[in-house]
């Protein structure tokens, strides 16, 4: 069986179809700029011209950077204000004329961790933590997602939010070096098992390629990988919440 999922990000808007009985591709990965402003209706359009390229008729996954409950976005770290209260199923749905599923990127992230990636087979309690425009975080307890997790709201060092310091986008735009960020992401980390004893920590989002640049400097004590899926893995989760669905 195979859905389209979309991973709409702080930076870009990521589509492909997904083979939801394994999470892998079934076309090659399509990626436009996030609109600036990131309004619900200059990415519904971009949405809209992902559904068009991939000729897509079914129904469509969607991870959002945002808290999402029942289809509606109630945050807005990374992208346009005017998104909070408004139904991303709705807007998306309108634009595209499909059935929507629409469930936070980093919910959708850790989903596909599970299902097919680094956390297949996981028991216990498993944190899928995204570094990109934002810091994302899905928790699974015994493969049961609690939703809406927002770690990268917590103040940290005196950082509110903490990704304002701890993500990737810090990196680019304090011009860090690898080892630089690398120890400002083990301490963000540290102080996330040390609230959470979790069994797993996923590290996922644009960061997850960067894996070997960085990885020397995290306590080796952390129970760390790299997500097995990459920066698809919001994507493919996404679409197989819509396979589900
Ligand atoms: C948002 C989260 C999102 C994360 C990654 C944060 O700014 O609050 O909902 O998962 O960025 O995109």
């Amino acid at each position: 069986m195979s859905y389209l999922g979309i991973d709409i990000g702080g930076s870009g808007i990521k589509s492909a179809l997904v083979d939801v009985d394994d999470g892998s591709l079934l076309s090659e990965r399509f990626r436009v700029d996030t609109p600036q402003p990131a309004t619900p209706d200059a990415c519904a359009e971009v949405v809209a011209g992902h559904i068009l390229h991939h000729g897509y008729h079914g129904r469509l996954g969607v991870g959002f950077p945002a808290v999402v409950r029942h289809g509606t976005a109630e945050s807005a770290n990374n992208i346009d204000q005017a998104w909070i209260g408004t139904s991303v199923a709705g807007v998306i749905g309108a634009a595209t004329g499909l059935d929507v599923v629409v469930i936070n990127d980093a919910d959708a992230a850790a989903v596909a961790e599970a299902a097919f990636g680094a956390a297949k087979g996981v028991g216990g309690l498993v944190l899928t933590i995204t570094f990109g425009t934002g810091i994302g975080s899905g928790m699974l307890v015994d493969g049961r997602l609690v939703p809406n997790l927002e770690l990268g709201q917590i103040e940290l060092e005196g950082h509110s939010p903490a990704e304002s310091f701890f993500s990737a986008k810090a990196r680019r735009t304090e011009n860090l070096e690898w080892d630089e960020w690398g120890a400002r992401a083990n301490r963000y980390l540290r102080h996330v098992y040390a609230v959470f004893s979790p069994d797993l920590m996923v590290i996922g989002g644009g960061m997850a390629k960067h894996w070997d640049k960085y990885t020397d400097t995290l306590d080796e004590s952390l129970p760390l990988v790299p997500a097995a899926l990459g920066n698809n893995a919001g994507l493919i989760g996404a679409a197989f919440m819509a396979a589900k669905a």
